[in-house]
């Protein structure tokens, strides 16, 4: 078995240590003679994961008891309209544009009330985070809506806008459990699963109880936070195995990393790695603000488009894949979350120096 290094933006890389638990376990989870596939999810064992796999988030997470975990479906995308649905009172909300993620969001609560776009950075093909003053959000708005880390255009946000009272909502897919954060500072968190935390399928909310509760009548109880918070998210089946697996990345992240500081720690190091070769390199170009790089979605080209496929074509070869920038942008993008080990990205830019000396 040859196991590649996957730099793919998501579904990406688990921990081995996570797959070849969970594979242990496939046949018999402990001593209950089933898969937890097979498990009823109201079963005590289940009950046991879900319960460990919160209480495993909250420590790592450092969540505090006024902040409610839900686990959801419906992926990152389908949280661009239950949050609209369920935050807005007022009716308006503060967006900053980010790129196509924070777009899509803009689209969805356009449909529910006003979309006040505060700043962009569009024009300059997402490549930095747009600076913001306290005094350019609307002080009425219900809240404001970032996306955190900008997974196709490979940009960060290194310090929050300051909002004041008005909660900030941000959409953590590819940046969360990569260092630690204070939660304190948002009113709402969310995250797809399938990059950091496990398998596609879930999607973690992390709301202050506050926020809870504002969804108008009409909508659609599986629409609507309280019903989830009311349940434990057990409302209706919740997707048991993707749970499970988040369970098993947050056991790894605490047993065998150590937790976030650790964490945090080791991709400094790895994205570090790969950004001293881009900016030492007289072919590759980091086309993102230095101040606003992200270390999980690292993004470069050549500026030859011919190059750049050339680039990924032997890439793969050598067991470096997807390695293709999204097809909005083009170019390429290492997606180096928490799973992709420090051997991955060494193995990158050694290739990489290869692959200039080859093509210079
Ligand atoms: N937000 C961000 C930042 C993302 O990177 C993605 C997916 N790559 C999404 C939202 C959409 O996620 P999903 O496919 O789970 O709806």
């Amino acid at each position: 078995m040859t196991r590649v290094f996957n730099f793919s933006a998501g579904p990406s890389m688990l921990p081995e240590w996570v797959l070849k638990k969970a594979s242990a376990e496939m046949l018999e989870y402990g001593s209950s003679g089933q898969s937890v596939m097979e498990m009823s999810h109201r079963s005590c064992d289940f009950m046991t994961i879900i319960q460990t796999c919160e209480q495993r988030l909250r420590r790592v997470m450092n969540i505090p008891d006024n902040y409610k975990v839900l686990f959801l479906q419906g992926g990152a995308s389908l949280q661009f309209s239950m949050i609209p649905m369920n935050l807005l009172v007022k009716g308006k909300a503060d967006v900053i544009n980010t790129g196509l993620w924070s777009k899509k969001a803009m689209k969805e609560l356009k449909k529910l009330g006003t979309c006040n776009l505060i700043a962009s950075s569009e024009e300059a093909g997402f490549s930095y985070i747009p600076k913001t003053t306290k005094d350019q959000f609307d002080p009425e708005a219900d809240y404001v809506y970032i996306c955190e880390n900008n997974t196709i255009y490979g940009t960060k946000y290194h310090q929050l806008p300051d909002t004041g009272a008005v909660p900030l909502v941000a959409d953590l897919s590819s940046c969360i459990l990569s260092e630690p954060i204070d939660v304190t500072q948002y009113g709402l968190i969310f995250a797809g699963a399938q990059k950091n935390m496990g398998p596609a399928g879930l999607t973690v909310v992390i709301i202050r109880e506050d926020l809870i509760g504002k969804a108008d009548e009409k909508t659609p109880s599986m629409l609507d936070y309280k019903t989830y918070a009311d349940n434990d998210s057990m409302f209706n089946t919740p997707p048991t195995y993707a749970i499970y697996i988040c369970g098993l990345v947050l056991q790894w992240l605490e047993e065998e990393i150590g937790g976030l500081d650790q964490m945090k720690t080791i991709n400094e190091k790895k994205a570090a790695l790969l950004y001293e070769t881009l900016d030492q390199s007289k072919l590759f170009k980091a086309p993102v603000a230095k101040e606003d790089r992200s270390m999980m979605n690292i993004t470069f080209v050549t500026g030859d488009a011919e190059l750049d496929k050339k680039f990924v074509k032997e890439a793969e070869a050598a067991g470096l894949v997807n390695l293709k920038g999204h097809r909005s942008v083009g170019g390429m993008r290492a997606s180096i979350y928490n799973a992709m080990p420090i051997e991955g990205v060494e193995k990158l830019t050694a290739f990489m120096r290869q692959f200039e000396s080859e093509n210079l």
